[in-house]
């Protein structure tokens, strides 16, 4: 008598077959994957910054997710043609817009041993290799940012997660309740990043008091208003809870006073976290570390290792000094997970993090911090906050261009003037009129109320030749408008 589940299940084996592709399949697959990265790599050394989009919505739609392949050939060829090339060329040596990312080779290649490998990496009892690395990774970047060994930490997705990772764990600390939220002060400047204001109302604070801290002249927190303000919270009867510093700031690359800002905190009691998703890695290098000075006093950090540390997208880092804290706000039991909630040898991801499984991303930084060793990074850091200093020298030398500060670390703002008419609707013609060209990619912001454009300085692919280019555009196209 046949079983009808018998039946069925010899039917659908063979149709499975294609998820499991065999060693000469593979090798075919990576062939092609390899081919097609180094197309773009090649490409990529001489290529714009910026493409306009020309039919990919149509492209796209063209092959719409079915039952019947389309082969790796056309999927590839529709990532060339219309993702590869088109829009923002964010690893382009000649990007200077937001802020630059790099994608490391190796990186990259470590996330794709991490994916085929596919070990589980939020528990230490499910892969304790993959979680020693992890946290080999975070004690690594604690060193860097001078945090003590018992600091602990999660490998995020990004700044964003990291700073909310970090303001959950500043929340639980300080026992704040419901009741208590609309009497909690956060203080920041109107320079902090707006995934801060996101986190807080992510995290449930959207009510709580947010305190501008007026900034100097180079767009720093002022740390006597820091001081008065916290003071007058708590002679109101408020909480002065949370103290955000920027190590960094996106707009002008402005790294806020953190001893200051660390007295002062500690003076009142208030949870001390600094945003230095972009700056944070500069202290891998002398030159950096002082300018960072008083990072080391944060009670936590967020860093963007996608960014400073030139990783691919997908990996961001939360460090916390106080480990108890962020355990308390992150552990959990479940009964499918053997002794969740109890204290193994190394901590587990899980027991730090919202996140249960997740990739194994550590090994996008373990992999080329290990077969590079961290020399490289740090000269590539101390390349960048020179070639910053060499950019603002060269359009300091420019007619018609107004030069903002010199750079804390390697975002430089400037303004072009124009003889007459409104400055800022000028900034913006020269703003459209770069990015037309596409050679350079450059953004704005606005600065005290101006228009300024940004040369944020950060690809590992930018030397002093781009610089040089760079310069030479902008001056063309400022002479072009001004004609
Ligand atoms: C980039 C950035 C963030 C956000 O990080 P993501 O990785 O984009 O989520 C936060 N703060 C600062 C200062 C940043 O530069």
């Amino acid at each position: 008598m046949s079983d009808p589940i018998i039946d069925r299940l010899r039917v659908l084996e063979p149709l499975t077959r294609p998820l499991e592709p065999r060693a000469e399949e593979r090798a075919a697959l990576s062939r092609a994957a390899v081919a097609h990265t180094e197309s773009f790599l090649s490409w990529l050394e001489t290529a714009p910054a910026f493409c306009a989009d020309e039919g990919s919505a149509a492209a796209i739609a063209d092959a719409p997710i079915g039952r019947d392949p389309i082969g790796m050939e056309r999927a590839l060829s529709l990532l060339s043609h219309h993702v590869d090339g088109n829009g923002q060329n964010t690893t382009a040596s000649g990007f200077f817009a937001f802020i630059p990312v790099g994608s490391l080779y190796h990186g990259a290649l470590g996330e794709f041993v991490a994916a085929v490998t596919n070990r589980f990496s939020g528990n230490f009892l499910a892969c304790p290799g993959a979680v020693r690395i992890e946290n080999q990774v975070l004690r690594w970047l604690a060193s860097v940012v001078g945090y003590p060994e018992t600091s602990v930490g999660n490998l995020t997705s990004g700044g964003s997660m990291a700073n909310l990772t970090a303001i959950v764990v500043a929340r639980e600390a300080a026992g704040l309740k419901a009741r208590d939220f609309e009497r909690a002060v956060v203080y920041l400047t109107e320079q902090a990043h707006h995934c801060v204001i996101k986190g807080l109302r992510v995290a449930g604070l959207g009510e709580c008091v947010q305190r501008r801290i007026p900034i100097d002249e180079r767009f720093r927190m002022i740390p006597a208003a820091l001081e008065v303000a916290m003071a007058e919270d708590e002679r109101a009867g408020r909480i002065p809870w949370l103290v955000v510093a920027t190590a960094g700031t996106t707009d002008a690359g402005a790294v806020d006073p953190l001893e200051a800002i660390a007295e002062i905190s500690a003076r009142h009691s208030a949870w001390f976290h600094c945003d230095a998703a972009y700056g944070g890695p500069f202290a891998l290098c002398a030159e950096g570390r002082r300018i960072l000075c008083g990072i080391e006093r944060s009670d936590s950090v967020a860093l963007d290792p996608h960014k400073g540390l030139f990783v691919p997208f997908g990996v961001g880092a939360v460090l916390v000094k106080n480990a108890a804290a962020m355990r308390a706000a992150y552990s959990f039991t479940a009964n499918y997970i053997p002794r969740a909630g109890q204290l193994l040898e190394e901590p587990s991801p899980m027991e730090l993090s919202p996140e249960l499984s997740r990739p194994f991303r550590a090994l996008r930084l373990w992999l080329p911090l290990q077969v590079l060793g961290v020399a490289p990074f740090e000269a590539a850091l101390e390349e960048k906050l020179l070639l910053a200093r060499y950019a603002h020298a060269r359009l300091c030398t420019l007619d018609g261009v107004e030069v903002g500060p010199e750079p804390d670390l390697s975002v430089v703002v400037f303004r072009a003037l124009p003889r007459r008419g409104d400055p800022d609707a000028y900034n913006a013609r020269l703003e459209r009129s770069i990015q037309e060209d596409g050679r350079i990619s450059l953004s704005s912001t606005m600065l005290s109320g101006l228009r300024y454009l940004r040369l944020a300085i950060l690809s590992p692919r930018t030397h002093k030749d781009a610089i040089d280019h760079a310069i030479d555009i902008i001056r063309e196209k400022i002479q072009a408008l001004a004609s």
